[in-house]
């Protein structure tokens, strides 16, 4: 379609009847009917463009449920490494920890990796495992 808008401009005509080009016998019809190349490669971006329209809303779908967190396992309080950490689901329980700070919790800390509407989210210590927002551990460190 371009190529016979290009081309009726190149004839100093626009659309309407066919004409005849002044280089060829051929008119603009004709001449594009008879390009086999670039009609292949037409109906190659056209099967392009239908299957990435088909496939675009699955693969959105897809990705954003892959990388949930919402799907990975909560950290157990009683895993060894949570145990060492002292990590607890409620931060409110830490308070008798030497290096607990008031008002610290993993919502705040530098290794949570969620937003704030996020009851839990990945952190960095604790690998393929999310965290209590409302939680600690003695690793707790200002977010930057
Ligand atoms: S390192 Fe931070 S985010 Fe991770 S468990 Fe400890 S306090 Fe929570």
């Amino acid at each position: 379609m371009l190529v016979a808008v290009h081309r009726a401009k190149l004839n100093g005509s626009g659309a309407g009847a066919p004409e005849l080009s002044p280089h060829t016998t051929q008119t603009n019809e004709e001449w594009i009917m008879s390009d086999p190349a670039e009609s292949q490669a037409r109906r190659r971006f056209l099967k392009i463009a239908v299957v990435g329209a088909a496939v675009a809303p699955v693969a959105a779908a897809l990705l954003p449920r892959i990388a949930r967190a919402d799907d990975m396992a909560h950290l157990d309080p009683n895993d060894p490494t949570a145990k060492a950490l002292g990590y607890t689901e409620d931060a409110s329980t830490a308070k008798g920890n030497p290096v607990y700070k008031a008002g610290s919790s993993c919502q705040g800390c530098n290794f949570f990796k969620g937003h704030s509407e996020m009851a839990y989210a990945p952190c960095d210590l604790f690998p393929n495992k999310v965290v209590s927002a409302k939680g600690w551990c003695a690793s707790w460190t200002q977010k930057a």
